[in-house]
């Protein structure tokens, strides 16, 4: 049995500093059909916001499942479950954001490329290589699913200039909690 998840319709992105974010997340042991509604429910909630990527912990669900659509286009998305990253090489700068760090982007550095296995929905294990965008994406959304922000990654200066929409996030987190 997976941990109950709450109420599909009621899912929503939770903002950084939601304690959710920084936490370890759980295998899925079972596909079962929560867990699909779960994923086609995220497919939705990050086409809808123009995401590319979302990790359950950002819809408040600790599990390790992610989904990704690198053209943001739904027929493109794909569900990942358990995903696993090996073969990081390389490496490469690009500018990140994240739907649960709205308004603050920043630098950081990833590899090139790597490879991933996970589950599908099928409960069917599958191993795909990845490289550039997809590589990054898929590196950002697997952070997240041990508790990693990408603003975590951020290297002194680029923490300095995020300060300021952290210190926001919080505010509006204190204020609504
Ligand atoms: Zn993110």
């Amino acid at each position: 049995m997976n941990q109950n998840i709450p109420d599909i319709k009621k899912l929503e992105i939770i903002h950084y500093p939601n304690p959710i974010l920084m936490e370890q997340a759980a295998p899925v042991k079972e596909i079962d059909e929560n867990i699909v509604a779960l994923s086609n429910r995220m497919i939705d909630m990050m086409v809808e916001s123009d995401g590319v990527g979302l990790a359950a912990p950002q819809v408040g669900v600790s599990l390790r499942l992610i989904v990704v659509s690198p053209t943001g286009k739904k027929e493109d998305a794909e569900v990942l479950i358990n995903p696993e990253l090996t073969n990081l090489i390389g490496c490469t700068d690009s500018e990140e954001g994240c739907l649960s760090l709205p308004g603050i982007r920043g630098k950081i550095r990833r590899s090139e490329s790597c490879t991933v296995t996970a589950y599908d929905l099928d409960g069917n294990k599958f191993t795909m290589d990845a490289t550039d965008f997809t590589a990054i994406i898929l590196q950002h959304e697997t952070d997240h699913l041990d508790g990693t922000l990408f603003v975590d990654r951020l290297n002194a200066i680029g923490k300095m200039a995020a300060r300021r929409g952290l210190r926001s996030l919080e505010r509006e987190f204190d204020e609504s909690h």
